[in-house]
């Protein structure tokens, strides 16, 4: 018997997903050629004419469940082939930022970082961190340890970033903020995967009702290259050229990864405290992500530019300027440092770790979310062998 279903229409969800990038969902006359045009979309059940529909009905409820959304690489194929004009691809798009806000919590924090007004704001808290537990650990710990935690005017020929903000005061704030983001996403993808599952029994998308999670790992190990190798950007025509720079920044986030946990194993373990010499090969990855961030950062914002026929929201703009953000400020404080311009180099310094803490603590609730609710989308997908 077909499913009956009482619709009750969000009208607050299709404000937001329209403000989110979705503005021109309503012209949508359901004729299905963006389900054709997607080279992703699976045969059965196919992406995104039927969330076009529930989203203009305000079904929010089983948008944000919908593990199809998560699917879609915004590749912008079915975009360029819609009759209308809806831009079914930034639909969904919009209905994605929606859902990463959704699942986040604490919600103020997730409305806050997808409102340009809040930026300075959010901007302002790690500056304001900083100097306020900097001034409290120099008059509580620094008589007692003999350090100066922060330090305005440093002193001595070498420049050392260590000397403005030492390390600890550096990591009393950084790890908080990363495992704070950890949690957030720990406690969003319990919801998430709950709920795309129950949504998945729901449509016939699947028949399995426990998870074996030996399968899923394999599913994982599956879906793994295929995000690595970006091959599923390369499936789409519009867009495919944008693989390249994804690319970069994707391996210049996990170099940087890795650079920070050797220098966090080399000072608190081998007890070597920076800076270290450009001759080091950790020290050559770190310049290399450094570059490959930010080539890959401006590369983007030029495919953003050039594609006129696709919308470019805040979100897409908050994640585009953090990358670039973090790539510039990095490699201006190492180049300043080099130069022997103290002044300047602290000064990015500071700014750089403003951005650094955005990137911890602001994450589970912005666009780079993505990478971690696609991933599991996908996974989960592989796992239920979709056709
Ligand atoms: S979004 Fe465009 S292509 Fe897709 S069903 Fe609606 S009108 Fe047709
Ligand atoms: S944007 Fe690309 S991947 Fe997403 S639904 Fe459209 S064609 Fe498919």
């Amino acid at each position: 018997m077909a499913e009956q279903y009482l619709v009750e229409p969000d009208v607050g969800f299709i404000k937001e997903v329209a403000r989110l990038g979705g503005g021109d969902l309503k012209k949508c006359f359901q004729c299905a050629t963006c389900s054709v045009a997607c080279t992703i979309s699976p045969d059965t059940k196919p992406f995104p004419r039927k969330e076009m529909i529930a989203a203009s009905w305000g079904l929010k409820d089983r948008l944000v469940a919908n593990h199809d959304i998560w699917l879609c690489h915004n590749c912008g194929d079915c975009t360029a082939k819609c009759p209308r004009g809806a831009k079914p691809g930034d639909v969904l798009g919009a209905i994605r930022a929606y859902a990463v806000a959704d699942y986040a919590i604490p919600k103020f924090l997730g409305k806050a970082v997808n409102d340009p007004k809040m930026l300075p704001i959010l901007l302002l808290i790690p500056a304001i961190l900083f100097i306020v537990l900097g001034f409290i650990l120099n008059a509580v710990l620094g008589p007692v340890f003999g350090t100066t935690f922060l330090n305005f005017a440093p002193t001595g020929e070498e420049i050392a970033q260590a000397k403005f903000i030492h390390t600890t005061l550096v990591d009393i704030i950084m790890i908080p903020a990363f495992f704070f983001s950890v949690a957030v996403f720990a406690l969003g993808l319990k919801r998430f995967i709950t709920d795309i599952h129950a949504d998945a029994i729901r449509t016939g998308k699947t028949d399995k009702k426990a998870f074996d999670l030996v399968a899923v790992g394999k599913a994982l190990i599956q879906v793994i290259p295929t995000i690595a190798a970006h091959r599923k950007f390369k499936e789409c025509d519009e867009n495919k050229d944008r693989s390249t720079a994804h690319l970069m920044v994707l391996f210049a986030f996990i170099g940087l990864f890795i650079v920070t946990n050797i220098f966090f194993v080399a000072l608190y373990v081998l007890g070597q405290p920076g800076p270290y010499s450009q001759l080091n090969p950790v020290k050559w990855l770190a310049n290399i992500a450094g570059v490959a961030l930010v080539i890959g950062g401006f590369l983007l914002v030029k495919k953003r530019l050039d594609k006129t026929d696709q919308v470019s929201s805040y979100k897409d703009w908050y994640l585009l300027g953090l990358v670039l953000a973090l790539g510039l400020t990095g490699l201006g404080t190492e180049i300043t440092r080099l130069a022997g311009w103290g002044g300047v180099s602290y000064t990015i310094y500071f700014l750089h770790l403003m951005f650094i803490f955005s990137l911890f603590a602001y994450t589970p609730f912005s666009k780079l979310a993505h990478l971690v609710y696609r991933t599991v989308a996908l996974t989960y997908d592989a796992y239920i062998s979709r056709k």
